[in-house]
């Protein structure tokens, strides 16, 4: 299945009639999704696949893809890939008479359906909030940068006052005594 970057749908080319469903699979490929800072690379083997129903009123576009994400874990930036299932619908009406330009897609020009901005926006949003290669990772050290899901480091805890990091020092390598 060759891919490409963009696709668009004109609504005018399926002529519905009140209550026919179209149905179509586009190939696409999406660019990197940029978040926290963070490069993520989203895969759709599949492609998306597009639905529009005919209702009162104009069509209800539907997107809906499987996404395969690529990128690093927030806290240790250990590789992490994950699958997500992205849906989003938009509802085209017939005539923009009556309607305010902020209630219309932003994705919908002129009956054009941009399928790609729809689908990049549905798996943004279906992105969880905290990508993270297990739920309980502990990151890197913030100090020396060590990936803590090797182990500790021995750096003293970050809480530590630093009177009390210098009290330290001085104890040396003396025993101490309780
Ligand atoms: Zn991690
Ligand atoms: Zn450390």
């Amino acid at each position: 299945m060759p891919s490409r970057s963009s696709a668009y749908l004109d609504l005018r080319d399926l002529t519905l009639r009140g209550g026919e469903h179209f149905e179509r699979d586009y190939p696409l490929e999406m660019a990197p999704i940029i978040l926290g800072g963070q490069r993520y690379d989203v895969l759709l083997p599949e492609g998306v696949t597009v639905t529009v129903d005919r209702v009162a009123g104009g069509s209800l576009v539907a997107v809906s893809t499987d996404a395969t994400v690529y990128g690093p874990c927030s806290r240790c930036l250990r590789e992490v890939v994950f699958k997500l299932r992205a849906e989003e619908q938009e509802f085209v009406p017939t005539s923009k008479e009556g309607w305010d330009v902020a209630d219309l897609s932003a994705f919908v020009d002129d009956m054009v359906v941009d399928v790609s901005g729809i689908a990049q926006e549905a798996v943004v949003l279906g992105l969880p909030t905290l990508i993270v290669c297990r739920e309980e990772c502990p990151g890197l050290c913030s100090v020396c940068g060590k990936d803590l899901n090797e182990g500790p480091c021995g750096c003293p805890p970050l809480e530590l006052d630093h009177r009390w990091a210098k009290l330290k020092d001085f104890a040396g390598d003396a025993p101490v005594s309780p």
